[in-house]
């Protein structure tokens, strides 16, 4: 690609136009100032010629000339011919082609050897002849020397026009060729944590670099959040992948077949945890991923939410969790299916996971309310609560509550699902919690427009 900076662009652009259109200005003046003394040379030449013609007659066959005639004046001179042509008075300028043939009244332009010389003849009494001439050397000098002038202001104004238009597109460019080593460094550094400079103005370039900035910021948390996500799941497959592959050892070298048996039980809940584990992750990197699901479609959250319970009934009732419901139809929003199912899923599985044993009557409740314009998602519990100081926590991926309290078979994933998808649809989620009462996880989602129309009316 052509190497062609702004800076150059800009110096080169403002040069062209700035010299063409003083250049168009310059022959118009040259032009204007030609014009001009040339109208006042004609005029000076033919007034002398118009005073001398009164000045002269004939008498008896002989020339009279008046006293107040003037040869020579103003740089023009006079000479008087008889009516055949011969010159009758007055001294020719030197150089001035004699043999130059009247031509009565038109103003015209010898060339000779000598130089250029205007010249008029003008009818006087008795048939008698006047011309005035006037050399043009005078003029076309004075011609000359402005139009040297002029040239040399003009090239001086040029090279003045292309030296400021740089210093001012090199001032004005020089934080953008900051702004560009410094990505530069960025970019082959690897190193997000570096800013641009942002100067005190608040202009286009100062803006330019707060985005840059903003956006480094962006890119530095989400690869942060990457790398620690990477470091933290290969964390969590290390163990139970360490535990079969002991496990293995183990019963391979066990000769009774009750003890294999019981490798082969502990390999297969570690195996379990590693498809768990990696699904789990497989879900969430597909709600990370902005591509998926666009555009969404139609999902009635009421009807989802019943499905739900549905399917977790039997699991609940089997630990002495009761699943209740009150759930409003109807209730659409515009999302991934797929996704909010699990997210509901890691929800109530979570409420019966962290029953109250102590309770009487251990529950879980999920509630689908229409309000205004958003759909309000209710799951309760009456389980053993999650304590103040990790409320702001649970959301984290591979947060976990304390073994002793929790069981500690988890795997940390479930709600920051949860938050992954509810960010995803535009909806909030929060929790109300209480050590040893229970929980409550609120959802809001936006409702879907025709849906948010039908319950204004
Ligand atoms: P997991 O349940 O696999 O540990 P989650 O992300 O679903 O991971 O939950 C994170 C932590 O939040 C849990 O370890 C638990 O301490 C706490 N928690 C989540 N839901 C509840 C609940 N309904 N009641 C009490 N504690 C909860």
């Amino acid at each position: 690609m052509k190497r062609l900076t702004i800076k150059k662009r800009l110096t080169v652009g403002v040069t062209v136009v700035s010299v063409v259109l003083t250049a168009i200005a310059v022959i118009v003046i040259l032009l204007s100032a030609r014009a001009l003394l040339h109208r006042e040379l004609w005029a000076a030449i033919e007034n002398h010629a118009r005073d001398a013609s009164d000045e002269v007659e004939i008498d008896h066959g002989l020339l009279e000339i008046d006293d107040d005639i003037v040869f020579y004046g103003d740089g023009v001179t006079i000479l008087v011919y008889w009516p055949d042509g011969l010159l009758a008075a007055g001294n020719p300028p030197i150089g001035f082609p004699m043999d130059t043939a009247i031509d009565m009244g038109t103003q015209r332009i010898v060339d000779s050897p000598a130089g250029q010389w205007a010249t008029q003849d003008v009818p006087a009494e008795d048939g008698l002849i006047v011309r005035a001439i006037m050399s043009l050397s005078e003029v076309n000098n004075t011609l000359h020397s402005l139009t040297i002038t002029a040239v040399i202001a003009w090239v001086l104004y040029a090279c003045a026009m292309w030296l400021g238009s740089y210093r001012i597109a090199f001032a004005a460019l020089r934080p953008v060729d900051e702004i560009n080593k410094m990505a530069e460094e960025i970019r082959t550094g690897n190193d997000l944590s570096r800013r641009l400079p942002v100067s005190d103005v608040d202009d286009e370039i100062s803006g330019l670099s707060r985005n840059f900035n903003a956006m480094f910021e962006r890119l530095e948390a989400s690869f942060l959040k990457e790398r620690q996500f990477a470091s933290d799941a290969s964390h969590e497959l290390r163990t139970p992948v360490a535990t079969i592959l002991a496990q293995c050892e183990y019963a391979l070298a066990q000769p009774s077949v009750s003890e294999k048996d019981e490798a082969l039980s502990s390999i297969q809940k570690s195996a379990e945890r590693v498809s768990r584990l990696t699904s789990h992750l497989l879900a969430l990197s597909r709600v990370d991923r902005e591509d998926v699901a666009q555009p969404y479609e139609r999902v009635d959250l009421g009807e989802l939410s019943m499905i739900v319970a549905d399917e977790m009934r039997d699991a609940a009732r089997h630990v002495g969790v009761a699943i209740h419901t009150e759930i409003e139809r109807e209730a659409w929003v515009d999302g991934d299916q797929t996704m909010l199912f699990q997210a509901l899923s890691n929800l109530i599985e979570n409420a019966i996971r962290y029953r109250d044993p102590e309770k009487e009557t251990p529950y879980a409740r999920l509630s689908v309310t229409k309000k205004a314009d958003r759909v309000k998602l209710l799951v309760e519990d009456n389980g053993i609560g999650i304590p103040a100081d990790q409320q702001d926590k649970i959301w984290d991926r591979f947060f976990r509550g304390d073994k002793a309290r929790t069981g500690g078979d988890g795997l940390g994933l479930g709600l920051s699902m949860v938050h992954a998808v509810v960010k995803r649809h535009g909806g909030e989620v929060s929790v109300k919690s209480t050590h040893g009462e229970g929980s409550t996880f609120e959802l809001s989602f936006p409702m879907a427009p025709e849906q948010e129309n039908e319950a204004h009316n």
